[in-house]
């Protein structure tokens, strides 16, 4: 079967997974958002891309952010400084969650993708406002992404630092120990923006493509990311890109990957292709139903896995 047919195929069986899942409504504007899309784009290295379903629906990067955040800040500061202030390990606690940050090693982060992490990435991109600390990063998507009017969903931002309460106490907690310094707002403004850009799944599948030709974009031959960071950024998919379902996600589906509460998901198929799925039903580890059982069908199919 040709590989279009292959994806448009798998794409109408995983639709229907998207009833058993719900969006996410914490975020009252995410709440909006209709549950049985479900869409994707595949960026090969150096070939055509391909897409299929509801490919153009524009969704907010969310979490998927914090794997750019990362390699900013790493580019800006280094791996020393990074590791000195947030860890390596996953958590087994919800991305949101507190429990760990007083029990272990007060006040530091486990790993950049949970919540508490991602922060304090934000608070160590370059820049000395955090209007200019968010346009660096903007570009730095907007560079990845091939894409320079990419920008940010103002309403979602809105929405989400309107009510992040936890978020706010999190990086307060984190202020009282020294992680975290200058004004905690100022950092939380990065960290909504970042969460609040703006994308397709041609986008994201660009970004992971890049990701997936270790940091070279294709096109024009132009290192984007030192592959080093590169390496980072891929351990810290594998091993907690996909909230609570990592181990899960790594065996079903062997890719790293990162995904967010708007139902997006990045997936890197190193040496090969960067894949983009976009599907808003969730599951109760926060992953999109629709879109998790997409890249498991696929992987099986092309035999993507890693591993
Ligand atoms: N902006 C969201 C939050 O901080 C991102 C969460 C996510 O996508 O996991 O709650």
């Amino acid at each position: 079967m040709e590989e279009r047919a292959v994806i448009e195929e798998l794409l109408l069986q995983s639709r229907e997974r998207s009833a058993e899942g719900q969006v996410a409504d914490y975020i009252p504007e995410l709440a909006k958002r209709t549950p049985d899309r479900l869409g994707i784009t595949i960026h090969r290295i150096g070939q055509d891309s391909m897409s299929a379903g509801d490919c153009d629906t524009q969704f907010t990067l969310q979490s998927i952010s914090k794997v750019f955040s990362l390699i900013l800040a790493l580019m800006d500061q280094g791996e020393d400084r990074i590791f000195d202030k947030v860890g390596m390990e996953p958590t087994g606690d919800n991305f949101n969650s507190m429990v760990k940050l007083e029990l272990v090693n007060p006040g530091k982060p486990f790993n950049p993708m949970i919540n508490a992490g991602a922060i304090v990435i934000s608070s160590m991109i370059a820049g000395s406002s955090p209007e200019e600390r968010f346009v660096r990063l903007l570009a730095f998507v907007r560079k990845l992404a091939g894409d320079s009017t990419i920008a940010i969903n103002t309403d979602v931002y809105e929405s989400e630092a309107a009510t992040a309460d936890r978020n706010r106490s999190l990086a307060y907690f984190l202020k009282h120990n020294q992680v975290l310094e200058g004004r905690v707002e100022h950092h939380l403004e990065v960290y909504f923006k970042h969460c609040s850009i703006e994308v397709t799944c041609s986008h994201v599948a660009r970004m992971a493509m890049i990701l997936a030709n270790d940091g070279v974009d294709p096109d024009s031959g132009e290192e984007l990311i030192p592959r080093r960071y590169v390496q980072i950024a891929k351990v810290f998919m594998i091993t907690c890109g996909m909230y609570n379902a990592s181990g899960e996600f790594a065996i079903q589906v062997g890719l790293p990957a990162k995904s967010g509460v708007s139902g997006g998901i990045l997936a890197v198929v190193p040496g090969q292709m960067g894949i983009g799925v976009i599907g808003p039903a969730l599951n109760q580890k926060g992953n999109s139903v629709a879109g998790v059982h997409l890249l498991r069908s696929l992987s099986a199919r092309w035999d993507l896995s890693m591993f």
